[in-house]
């Protein structure tokens, strides 16, 4: 079954704990501990995911649970990702 741990919005990750975002096509409406979507709601469809990514940019990419954030957090490198 196809597992989704990366955030469609933002490209996030945890490296040492992936939650599953994503399973078999299902969303397992988790938050994002960094843009704080919703899977199966702002990630719905590429466009609604899109547009949440561009307002969460535009709101200055603000963690939502900032003790989650990494020390050496690197949002270029995040972003990269995402677009691979
Ligand atoms: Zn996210």
């Amino acid at each position: 079954m196809f597992v989704e741990t990366a955030c469609r919005v933002c490209g996030w990750s945890d490296p040492a704990l992936p939650e599953d975002l994503w399973r078999g096509g299902t969303p397992l409406h988790v938050i994002c501990d960094c843009c704080g979507s919703e899977s199966g709601v702002e990630d719905i469809s590429w466009r609604t995911a899109l547009r949440a990514r561009k307002a969460w940019l535009d709101a200055g990419a603000q963690w939502f649970a900032p003790e989650e954030r990494p020390a050496d957090w690197d949002l270029t490198a995040q972003l990269v990702r995402l677009r691979s």
